[in-house]
């Protein structure tokens, strides 16, 4: 599947915003954000008064990044979510967290969500036990992921296990970090989603 292979510290630049798509670089003074916090190129540094389009694209261009989702795939998304009941928006972030790259890197067995797609292209996950190598999968409620036999021999997958925070791991997921096993106990609510976007601004640019 595409993924985007430029820089990325680029991408926080360009929203003016750090993103955390480096894992651990991103806590410490390397980051690009703390040191060039503006955009890229020539008028980076430049004011312009943002339009109302272009509140909505930097917006949607945020959620593509955080997730790591190209703009054919984040489309289906959103065409999935507006035909599902409920709220738009709301669907269009469950879609995106309840991907199978999004929910290794959020129980912490992966310091990123690309460190965690790496991982799941590598075959190093199952879902219910059974070996799941698409990324994008989507998990359901009751979903128990756990390491395959492949994976259980990354020494990296139980380190980040071991280091990640207990307090950060979503309250819609469950881990056991003595046994590598994670569950999905619900599908999240838009509480329950820990993120910077104004999901409605990306309704309003694809609505119109
Ligand atoms: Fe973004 Fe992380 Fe790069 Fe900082 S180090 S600019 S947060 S990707």
């Amino acid at each position: 599947m595409a993924r985007y292979i430029g820089p990325v510290c680029k991408l926080c630049r360009r929203e003016k915003e750090k993103l955390f798509l480096k894992g651990e670089r991103c806590i410490g003074d390397k980051c690009a954000m703390e040191r060039r916090p503006y955009a890229p190129g020539e008028h980076g540094k430049g004011f312009s008064k943002p339009s109302d389009y272009s509140y909505q694209l930097r917006e949607k261009q945020k959620a593509k990044r955080i997730y790591g989702v190209l703009e054919k795939q984040f489309r289906r998304y959103y065409d999935i979510g507006a035909k599902q009941k409920g709220i738009t928006g709301e669907n269009i972030l469950r879609i995106l967290e309840t991907r199978l790259d999004n929910v290794i890197y959020r129980l912490g067995f992966a310091i990123s969500r690309s460190e965690a797609r790496q991982f799941v292209k590598h075959g190093h996950f199952a879902v219910n036990d059974r070996r799941v190598d698409i990324p994008s999968f989507g998990v359901k409620q009751g979903d128990i992921i756990g390491l395959t036999e492949k994976g259980s021999k990354i020494n990296k997958i139980k380190e980040n296990l071991k280091s990640a925070s207990k307090a950060e791991v979503p309250s819609w997921l469950n881990v056991d970090s003595s046994t590598s096993v994670g569950k999905v106990l619900n599908l999240p609510i838009r509480d329950q989603i820990d993120i910077s976007i104004k999901e409605e601004l990306i309704v309003e640019l694809y609505s119109k």
